[in-house]
């Protein structure tokens, strides 16, 4: 048996992905740069990809900029904006909650003198609109906040932020990390009023090493590294044209379904939840309006490696947290008001559309298995 429920951490790359790669690999493999016949068919099909890309953003292809992921989109945004915003103005803003790439990027900031506001959820565990532009002042060059947290699912306030903000300080750069939203919800950086927005391949489908980062028109940015003209610059290296093909294709694909999907998924979730209340001895860390995607739950008693490991065994894939951490405590369900005991327990669940209704009761047997095999003996 092998089901798999760890796709906040990685998919399987599809069918329209694989062909696309390899159609890209046996004929697009010039150097999208070369003015040549072969450099033109390259380029030709990296347009594409960014057209395909483009129209399931609903932004214009050329505010797209290809990358190796997520990791180096959210430091491109957060970094690069920084640098080119920054000069005077030295206050940046973004969350307690964010992934690691972004949290990363926003120390180096800070070691390089920034002063970084990081806003925390309320005492209810929600991350509040009003406490997050309260932050923003004439001196502050930079927002950044996620739209769908990695560890819990819970759906932040971006569209209400960066509304409130643009209206206050037009001059404010508004960076989202949309990786665990896009196709998966509507996700628009129009509607969301943001400035640069994150995605990464691997997580729609696609393969690892590929993401791209929304450039709102005139937006500037200082580029992480100085080399070639690729990507206007900003990204110089030779663009990776069968990643950005496969990237393309599953985005193609999947933007035809977004609700329905989105719907699917939240048939399980709920199916898992209703599962995991009558096994009993189970805390749900998630909140209700979570993203469908993503169940976030802690079984009492139980460490989160060893329910993990369990499940393992039994061929059922989950995650304790984020797959970024190897499995470490990121502090993020704390900051989301889940007790360090219940975190220390916590098991994320998440879900494709590959997955069914079976996959999710075959799930809640091995956990009730697990509780009363495991439980009793600590
Ligand atoms: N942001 C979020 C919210 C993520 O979930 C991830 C992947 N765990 C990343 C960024 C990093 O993505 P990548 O692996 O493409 O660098």
């Amino acid at each position: 048996m092998s089901i798999y429920l760890d796709s906040a951490a990685t998919t399987r790359p599809g069918e329209a992905c694989i062909a696309a790669m390899t159609e890209a690999m046996r004929i697009s493999w010039g150097n999208p740069s070369s003015l040549h016949r072969v450099g033109l068919e390259a380029q030709l099909r990296m347009e594409c990809a960014r057209g395909q890309l483009a129209a399931a953003l609903g932004c214009e292809p050329s505010a797209l900029i290809f990358t190796s992921g997520a990791t180096e989109s959210n430091h491109l945004a957060v970094r690069g904006a920084a640098g080119a915003y920054g000069k005077r103005k030295k206050k940046v803003i973004t969350t307690t909650v964010e992934h690691a790439s972004v949290r990363g990027a926003f120390d180096m900031l800070e070691e390089q003198g920034f002063e970084v506001v990081r806003i925390a959820p309320d005492a209810d565990g929600i991350l509040r609109a009003e406490d997050i532009a309260a932050a923003a002042d004439e001196n502050t060059c930079l927002v950044s906040m996620m739209l769908v947290n990695n560890e819990t699912g819970a759906v932040l306030p971006v569209q209400q932020t960066f509304a409130m903000i643009a209206r206050e300080y037009p001059h404010i750069i508004k960076h989202c990390d949309a990786v665990q939203g896009f196709l998966k919800l509507p996700v628009s950086p129009e509607k969301l009023h943001a400035d640069l927005l994150t995605v990464s391949g691997h997580k729609v489908h696609a393969c690892k090493g590929v993401g791209a980062l929304y450039r709102k028109k005139r937006i500037r940015l200082f580029p992480l590294m100085k080399g070639g003209e690729q990507e206007g610059s900003i990204r110089p290296g030779t663009e990776s044209v069968p990643l950005i093909a496969g990237f393309g294709a599953a985005a193609a694909e999947l933007s035809e379904t977004v609700t329905a999907r989105a719907e699917y998924v939240g048939n399980l979730r709920s199916e898992l939840i209703a599962g995991l209340e009558k096994a009993g001895g189970i805390s749900v860390n998630s909140p209700s309006d979570g993203s469908p995607y993503i169940l976030s739950f802690a079984v009492r008693g139980l460490r989160s490696e060893t329910v993990l490991h369990f499940l393992s065994e039994k061929g059922i894939s989950v995650s304790s947290g984020s797959a970024c951490s190897k499995g470490k405590q990121s502090g993020v369900l704390e900051q989301f008001g889940v007790k360090p005991d219940l975190a220390d327990s916590t098991i994320r669940v998440s879900f494709c559309a590959e997955n069914t209704p079976e996959d999710v009761t075959a799930l809640c047997e091995a956990l009730k298995e697990a509780q009363e095999r495991l439980v009793h003996k600590r």
